[in-house]
């Protein structure tokens, strides 16, 4: 990864993103449309590329994983059940000032990236306030950049209170907060990161997105768009179960869309109002179960969890198990273990019903952050379905001779985080010589050849040579019953490779005089095959072609 600003680095992947084609604002010419975000031509490739990774190491690849697709919409009494109607909800305040909503445990995060805070923080260092450049700053630019701070509403008076309250400036968050609040007694408030101004106390805001069935539109009609795609797993467990042949523990996956209205949108794609998901429900016995049949449940120091699935595997195993299986199939798209973290949340972070969460995070040029998450989930989801549905979710154990509701561990990750870390992870500006001698920049997308948008790219030498033209197209043609291939025949050579570079096309492919036999027939029904990272040519034969790249992208 590269050493430059973070900001900057993150400014310029967004402005490339747009200018190929991988992402775009939703709505754009309408003025967008704050958290929704479109894949143009390339994101659309690179989106469906991750899906079908996915899907296939999930489904394709296991004999014990079955897909499903259900609906957006489901009956509405499943979210009372799943505890999403009374309790998904974010902390959200309320600007008194400019009106804007935020977040409210994510206020101090969003100050972290602010210029007039930083300003503020570096004239408070270790929460020792430089009084004097705080009054010129508050007289000057902050009267500009946040006219509802306190500070600058009334310097004199808040540089007061803060002599007064100096033992509760213990810090620069207090310090802050303290030249934030405008009573000199009292609480202090937190300042809203776009004005300044006093937010209100934080208050529960559900983000569900409420919808009507019907042309009614009653408060009978309420239904919702869902907020993860998990919940549909359960309630067709049984569906499943009975249509599939498939006996715990065994899994049901699903990617799909959900939605959640989420109070303060923000770092590009990463946290977005539409987005999806790749869930899966690995459905276990409980532990119980194991230790009735095999005497105890294999344990973790045991090394159980690298090993193939076995039967004496309890929660804890196949919880690490499904952790190592995650950071194993994004090592296989390019994300290696290097650029992940692995949080193990706290036991005052864990939903009540979880009995272990483990998050994959990634270093994201604006803070290491979740893209996958891992939880326990004992047998909580099944048993409210069972509970509200009043439909049994048992399931008959042939084997244990034994009834009961399976447990279940569930690995939940983001296709859009991902795909915004399988950019921020590609991208690259590498100083190059060309070939006078003249140093220039190359951007690169150092995608995975599995996922990458375009997999090759064919070229004739000169647009203007119909053999070379003919030859190129009947390449094209060859490859494109497998792949995704771009045939472009303007401009120098050059130009046209480090357009795929920017694309993060793996190869290219040029038809020169060498492969219409000009040069000798030895070298007929060749190519050159130019290698985007290490940007080495080969010559290598047509017949070779199709082997060679497949043997890359599968
Ligand atoms: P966060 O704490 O970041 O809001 P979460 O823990 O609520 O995420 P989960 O409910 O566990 O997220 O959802 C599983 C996955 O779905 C996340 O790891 C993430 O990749 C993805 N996801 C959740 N919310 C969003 C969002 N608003 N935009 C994009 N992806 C999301």
């Amino acid at each position: 990864m590269s050493t430059q600003p973070s900001v900057t680095r993150m400014e310029k992947i967004v402005s490339l993103c747009k200018r190929r084609g991988l992402i775009f604002q939703s709505s754009e010419i309408y003025g967008g449309l704050n958290g929704f975000w479109d894949y143009g031509p390339l994101g659309a490739e690179l989106k469906r590329n991750v899906k079908e990774l996915w899907w296939k190491s999930m489904t394709r690849l296991r004999e014990d994983i079955v897909g499903l697709e259900a609906t957006i919409i489901m009956h509405p009494d499943i979210w009372k059940a799943s505890g999403h109607v009374d309790t998904f909800s974010d902390p959200m305040s309320t600007c008194r000032a400019c009106k804007k909503l935020v977040r409210s445990d994510q206020v101090w995060d969003m100050l972290e990236t602010v210029p007039w805070a930083e300003t503020i923080r570096s004239l408070c260092p270790e929460g020792k306030a430089d009084v004097d450049g705080l009054l010129k700053w508050a007289k000057n630019k902050g009267l500009r950049l946040v006219p509802d701070l306190a500070l600058v509403k009334d310097p004199e008076g808040v540089l007061a209170t803060l002599a007064k309250r100096s033992s509760e400036a213990t810090s620069v968050q207090a310090t802050f907060e303290i030249l934030s609040t405008a009573a000199a007694e009292g609480p202090l408030s937190t300042p809203c990161p776009h004005c300044g101004g006093e937010l209100t106390e934080p208050r529960p805001f559900n983000l569900m997105f409420k919808t009507y069935v019907g042309p009614a539109a009653t408060e009978d009609d309420i239904a919702y768009l869902r907020p993860e795609t998990a919940q549909a797993i359960f309630v067709q467990f049984k569906n499943v179960l009975e249509t599939s042949r498939v006996k715990v523990p065994f899994g049901i996956c699903q990617i799909g869309k959900a939605f959640r209205n989420e109070v303060t949108p923000r770092n590009f794609t990463f946290r977005s109002r539409e987005f999806e998901q790749m869930e899966l429900e690995f459905f276990i016995k409980p532990d119980e179960v194991i230790e009735a049949q095999h005497g105890k449940t294999a344990s973790l120091s045991d090394g159980a969890a690298s090993t193939d699935p076995q039967p004496n595997w309890g929660w804890e195993v196949w919880h690490m198990y499904w952790v190592e299986e995650r950071f194993r199939w994004y090592d296989s798209i390019g994300l290696k273990r290097s650029s992940l973290e692995e949080y193990w949340q706290k036991p005052d972070e864990l939903a009540h019903y979880a009995r272990a969460t483990v998050d994959i995070l990634y270093k994201f040029p604006f803070g290491t952050q979740e893209l996958e998450g891992i939880a326990a989930r004992g047998n909580f989801d099944l048993s409210q379905h069972q509970k509200f549905s009043g439909k049994s979710m048992e399931y008959f154990d042939q084997e244990a001779n034994v009834k009961y509701v399976p447990h279940v561990i569930e690995p939940s990750a983001g296709v859009d985080r991902l795909i915004l870390a399988l950019i921020c992870e590609a991208y690259e500006e590498e100083e190059v010589t060309d070939d006078k001698g003249q140093k220039e920049v190359r951007t690169v997308l150092h995608f995975h050849p599995r996922v990458a948008p375009i997999k090759v790219g064919i070229f004739p030498l000169l647009k203007n040579r119909p053999e070379l033209v003919q030859k190129a197209v009947e390449i094209r043609d060859l490859l494109r019953q497998h792949m995704n291939v771009f045939y472009d025949e303007t401009g120098a050579i050059g130009r046209r490779y480090r357009r795929q570079d920017e694309a993060g096309t793996p190869f290219c492919v040029t038809v020169d005089f060498d492969s219409i036999g000009e040069n000798g027939p030895e070298l007929q029904d060749t190519v050159t095959l130019r290698h985007r990272d290490s940007m080495t040519q080969e010559r290598v034969r047509i017949a070779d072609l199709l082997p060679f790249l497949q043997s890359q992208i599968l």
